[in-house]
């Protein structure tokens, strides 16, 4: 089961070793630090974690490596306060050779023939986690390979992560199809073996890089389905009978003068405005949850995470529902996908504040927030 403790969260940071994690972190046994679930749910931030780095004496430059995949965190999350619509839009090119829709049935059933990538499929399923690598070799199979529109592949693994995050898991399919980059990703068989341990050959992707997409793909390859995502009003009765707690919007009105803090799923953060005397909500979107689905095991996991909040009620469904919404002051952490009407919005713990502008590449980002850490 994964933790979800916020003091033994926060004792993960400190067991972060920044330098084997620059040495290995390509491979699926690397050093990684598994933060991604807390830091895109937002009970730690990047911020937090660069903070740590820095207090216990590692120098930039042994730390160089994980700030950065830190930053790209931070600047997909401000790409997407440029791009709101970057689930259904491509930000910068319209890629033509996704021809088929749905989802590949070996997809969904783990027998693509690739054994590592089905392995990593299964684990997917079984565990809601996987590596980055594993990450970029099954959008590029779904998108680049199989040619399907990247959303149903991005939708799919979104469902099933712990750590889905809109703005890093659209972009990052986004990139690897080229509608967020300039060329399609690929990795062949060799590359596979290589940062997966595995050693499987005469397979459909062990070719050069150059044959890629003129190989015969397994017949059975060709079958297409629409994947069956649990819907919004199935999830919200299991939860109701699991989590008395929970008020539907439409039945919900405030008792209170306070201020009403707003938790939601990309905002569990525990320490924020914790001394206050507030009213604690944690807002589960309906419209939310029938754009991007998300599977029960990940709603368990951020139930569990918002134990570590003093919460007065759980609600769900349509915020603007509830009756007196307009007496009440309500606070928010900013995220381009809650916007409330004169809610009071507290700023994210950007690693790189100062940083606020949309970059079009990432480097050129990066490029800026080397200097602010050289300050
Ligand atoms: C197709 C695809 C889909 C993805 N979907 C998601 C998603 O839904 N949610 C999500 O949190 N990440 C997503 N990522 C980014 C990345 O794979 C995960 O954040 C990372 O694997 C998490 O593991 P970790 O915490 O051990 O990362 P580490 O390698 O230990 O890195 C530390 C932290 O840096 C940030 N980070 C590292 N790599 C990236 C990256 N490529 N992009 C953005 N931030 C990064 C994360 O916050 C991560 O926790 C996706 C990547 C790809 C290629």
């Amino acid at each position: 089961m994964i933790e979800t403790n916020y003091n033994r969260i926060v004792e993960k940071i400190r067991e972060i070793n920044p330098v084997s994690y620059d040495r290995n972190r390509n491979f699926l046994d690397g050093s990684i630090t598994k933060l991604s679930p807390y830091i895109a749910r937002g009970v730690i931030s990047t911020k937090m974690v660069m903070k740590s780095l820095l207090e216990r004496n590692f120098t930039i430059s042994q730390s160089y490596k994980l700030l950065q995949q830190l930053a790209w965190r931070d600047y997909f999350q401000r790409v997407g306060q440029h791009y709101k619509n970057l689930s259904t839009e491509n930000i910068k090119n319209n890629p033509i050779h996704m021809v088929n829709l749905g989802l590949n049935n070996s997809i969904i059933n783990a027998n693509t023939g690739i054994d590592a990538l089905d392995d990593g499929i299964t684990d997917l399923l079984e565990s809601g986690w996987i590596h980055n690598h594993m990450r970029m070799y099954l959008a590029m199979l779904h998108g680049n390979i199989f040619k399907t529109d990247w959303k149903s592949g991005a939708r799919w693994m979104y469902y099933h992560l712990y750590d889905a995050d809109w703005a890093s898991n659209d972009l990052s399919w986004q990139w690897v199809v080229s509608a967020n980059s300039n060329k399609l990703y690929f990795a062949n068989q060799e590359n596979i073996n290589k940062y997966t341990g595995s050693n499987q050959h005469s397979t459909y992707l062990d070719c050069e890089y150059s044959d890629l997409t003129l190989q015969k793909l397994p017949s059975h390859s060709s079958i297409y389905s629409e994947f069956e995502f649990i819907s919004e009003m199935e999830l919200r009765q299991n939860f109701k009978s699991k989590y008395p707690k929970i008020i539907e919007t439409k039945d919900f009105e405030f008792q209170t003068e306070n201020s009403v803090v707003v938790y939601t799923p990309y905002n569990l953060d525990p320490l924020w405005r914790s001394n206050e005397d507030a009213t604690r909500i944690l807002y589960i979107s309906t419209n939310e949850l029938i754009q991007r689905p998300m599977c029960e095991r990940t709603l368990d996991f951020i139930f569990s995470l918002a134990a570590n909040i003093h919460l007065d009620y759980i609600i769900w469904g349509d915020l603007s529902e509830v009756k007196n919404i307009q007496n009440v002051q309500l606070i928010v952490k900013e995220h381009p996908l809650f916007n409330f009407e004169n809610a009071k919005v507290d700023s994210r713990d950007w690693m790189f504040p100062r940083i606020d502008k949309y970059y079009p590449s990432f480097f050129k980002y990066w490029k800026m927030a080397e200097k602010e850490l050289k300050k």
